[in-house]
């Protein structure tokens, strides 16, 4: 009996030295031994038929031989699972001294920067930025501004109808008419109103059926064309440079009376005559003027109580010279090789 016993556990603690896979294949020597059915197992049952002077001693040398496996089995199997995680350790090794992916990072488009600047340089002069809708009623768009249904500058605008009255807004001039009759009448303004406009015109270097543009306006008791005159140069000042001339040229728009073309010394070639300003040393920036007495009585403002100017500019034209960006296109284009480089 002694015998059959050294020979089993010897033959089990070699079994359970040689399990090289997993955890389960040490389960599976561990069922054979000392399962319910295992062989050891099948000795200790069979303890009864020993007499009674044998039982405790080979009973005694059973229990020993099962905890020895028992510990062997223990053993193995942090042995077995300390592989395993060294194994996964292995696998999903992160090597934190490589140098990590580039993420792409966004830029912010150049019209979107100038806009941000001019906004910016209109605020510290304390206006507002008000907004309008881009589908504009033909009332807002024309007729509140002084353009009858028969005026013929309302052919020139050659604009997007989608129905007999309404548009796509050709200007962003609506919304001086907008902001008028959301204020009590005669009350002070001061705003401008950034947005898209859009017209029936070609898509080339320097024309676009979108584009956007910056209204401005300012109402309140005796506001002169002096006043016009030095908030437009003092923005101008601000958006290209200190030393930058500022000329007026005598225009002709509906909405203003008078009315004038607002040019900048060229800030190519500073006045000296290039390609940008066709020789001529002077670029045209933007359009303004007093407003139009009608235009404040159409919004229930009383002319001889108030007064004030407007103003508009092409927000393209603008960042095209401030960035020396010689084509329109490149603004709709999407290609990252132009906006990566703001
Ligand atoms: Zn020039």
């Amino acid at each position: 009996m002694e015998k059959k016993i050294e020979q089993l556990r010897q033959e089990a603690a070699q079994a359970i030295k040689n399990v090289a896979g997993t955890l389960t294949d040490l389960n599976d020597v561990r069922v054979k031994y000392l399962g319910k059915k295992g062989e050891l197992t099948a000795l200790l049952r069979g303890l009864g038929q020993l007499n009674a002077d044998d039982r405790p001693r080979v009973g005694q040398i059973v229990n020993e031989a099962r905890q020895q496996l028992e510990q062997l089995i223990a053993e193995k199997n942090q042995e077995l699972k300390s592989k395993e995680m060294d194994a996964r350790l292995a696998n999903e090794r992160i090597d934190v001294t490589l140098p990590g992916r580039q993420t792409n990072h966004g830029h912010i488009h150049p019209l979107t920067l100038t806009l941000m600047e001019i906004k910016d340089i209109f605020m510290r002069m304390g206006f507002s930025v008000e907004e309008g809708p881009e589908i504009e009623t033909d009332y807002f768009n024309f007729e509140a501004l002084n353009l009858p249904k028969d005026h013929p500058a309302r052919d020139m605008q050659d604009s997007f109808y989608i129905t007999e009255d309404i548009l796509m807004r050709s200007q962003t001039s609506p919304v001086q008419a907008r902001t008028m009759q959301a204020h009590e009448p005669n009350s002070p303004i001061r705003m401008i109103a950034p947005g898209r406009v859009y017209r029936r015109d070609d898509y080339d270097a320097t024309h676009s059926p979108m584009f956007t543009q910056v209204e401005g306006m300012v109402i309140d008791k005796d506001i002169s064309f002096a006043d016009l005159k030095g908030t437009l140069e003092d923005f101008l000042r601000q958006i290209f440079s200190k030393d930058v001339k500022v000329r007026l040229r005598p225009s002709f728009f509906p909405f203003t009376e008078p009315s004038t073309e607002v040019d900048i010394s060229c800030v190519m070639c500073k006045c000296q005559g290039c390609r940008v300003c066709k020789g001529t040393g002077w670029l045209e920036i933007l359009g303004a003027g007093m407003i139009h007495p009608n235009v404040l009585k159409m919004s229930g403002y009383d002319p001889a109580k108030v007064r004030g100017f407007a103003f508009g500019l092409g927000i393209e034209r603008i960042t095209m010279l401030k960035y020396g960006i010689d084509d329109l296109r490149l603004f709709y284009d999407n290609d990252t090789r132009l906006l990566d480089q703001f």
